[in-house]
């Protein structure tokens, strides 16, 4: 497992503070000459010079769902244009993701440039505090409403406000998500029928001065159905080089490339796959199961007193030994775990579990009772904080 990693400091494994998936659009923003800051970072041109990013008229940002630095290094001979990218001393070190390293949760720490306890998106999934009914913090199920829970401003609003052109180019069925609405809203959004035509899409685009943002899915979806070390994995990954080729070559001359992720994965191993449903021990005083199997986000049974919710974390502690880190909520944030903790906003210590379980190694956690057979064995997770999950690449080019 690695250390928490700090949005404002590196960690004694020197990552965070700028390198860092929350400082990309900030540092580019610098490099756009528009520098906007953030309620965590506030000196966007000392990001960008941190992380060697140099100026450009024109940036385009690509992030590749689920595409971790250490899954890209393991299969590079299968992308000879990432390889290229990767044999640069500058893009040889890996960023980190957020935590829990969930798409939904990442993404909004990209998108604003800051971090979970101020976007109140704090895991694939989350109660809503009215209802306690569960919400999936993709589609926002469960009756949470986007717009007040993520209240931050995202940088690519604040880059449109400043006169910038920004732009994304993704599928259509995300141009109005739930998801782009919390997280990624502001630009201007083109889609083509499929994949290939974005990526031409967001090519054309970069011919004008400004930002573009290119959103690139199917290794993740390969990766949880097939799992990242099989054939269809690769055969996504294969394409999505392809697609990045393509980009490249018809992407205006100087335009400067960032390719980066929301998180890695990890295989799961079904010989160390714990369901909740099995064992008393865990089940007792726990009234909803959220987070997902690498980050369980345990709510106890509502009115439940301090002393019982630290007695119930004892309990898994004790049941999980060295398969998991148990924290309580307030162990949680003093920790860092959702940004500095001094930021947090009041109403997201509500979102998160009274106890939140990081699973290490392959381990899974899992609740038959309410997922799907599927969901609980997915080949391919991520979510916890190990490297294969948070370190996350930041390839630049100017091309
Ligand atoms: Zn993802």
């Amino acid at each position: 497992m690695q250390d928490i990693v700090t949005y404002d400091a590196p960690n004694a494994q020197g990552r965070g503070g700028a390198r860092h998936l929350s400082a990309v659009l900030p540092a580019v923003s610098a490099a756009l000459g528009a520098p906007v800051s953030t309620r965590v970072h506030a000196d966007a041109a000392g990001l960008q010079t941190a992380l060697g990013i140099p100026s450009a008229r024109s940036v385009l940002v690509v992030l590749v769902d689920g595409l971790g630095f250490w899954n890209v290094v393991e299969r590079k001979g299968h992308a000879p244009f990432l390889r290229s990218l990767l044999s640069d001393s500058a893009n040889s070190r890996p960023i980190s993701s957020s935590f829990p390293t969930t798409t939904a949760t990442a993404l909004s720490v990209f998108g604003t440039g800051t971090c979970p306890g101020l976007t109140g998106m704090t895991g694939y999934s989350q109660i809503n505090p009215a209802t306690r009914e569960l919400s999936q913090m993709i589609k926002f199920t469960g009756g949470l409403d986007p717009l007040a829970v993520q209240t931050q401003p995202t940088v690519f609003e604040q880059l449109a406000n400043a006169g910038v052109r920004v732009t994304t180019a993704g599928l259509y069925q995300f141009k109005n998500s739930a998801l782009t609405q919390a997280a990624l809203r502001g630009p201007k959004y083109i889609s083509g029928p499929n994949a290939e035509a974005n990526a031409l899409a967001a090519a054309k685009a970069t011919h004008t001065p400004g930002l573009t943002y290119l959103y690139i899915r199917d290794a993740d979806k390969m990766g949880h159905q097939y799992g990242w070390r099989d054939e269809h994995w690769v055969s996504a990954f294969e394409t999505v080089d392809e697609q990045l080729r393509t980009v490249v070559s018809r992407a205006a001359r100087g335009t400067l490339l960032i390719i980066t992720a929301d998180h890695g994965m990890i295989s799961s191993n079904p010989d160390t796959r714990i369901d909740i449903a099995e064992h008393a021990e865990l089940r007792e005083g726990v009234d909803v199961v959220g987070g997902e199997p690498r980050a369980v986000a345990l709510y106890a049974r509502e009115g439940a007193s301090t002393d019982e919710v630290n007695a119930l974390a004892e309990r898994w502690r004790d049941f999980l030994g060295s398969r998991a880190l148990v924290y309580t909520k307030d162990e949680a944030i003093r920790a860092g775990l959702y940004g500095p903790g001094e930021l947090m906003r009041e109403d997201v210590r509500a979102y998160l579990g009274d106890i939140l379980v990081l699973a290490t190694g392959d381990v899974t956690i899992v609740d038959s009772r309410v997922q799907t057979d599927m969901a609980t064995r997915l080949p391919s997770v991520h979510g916890s904080l190990t490297k294969a999950e948070v370190d996350i690449p930041l390839f630049m080019d100017v091309l």
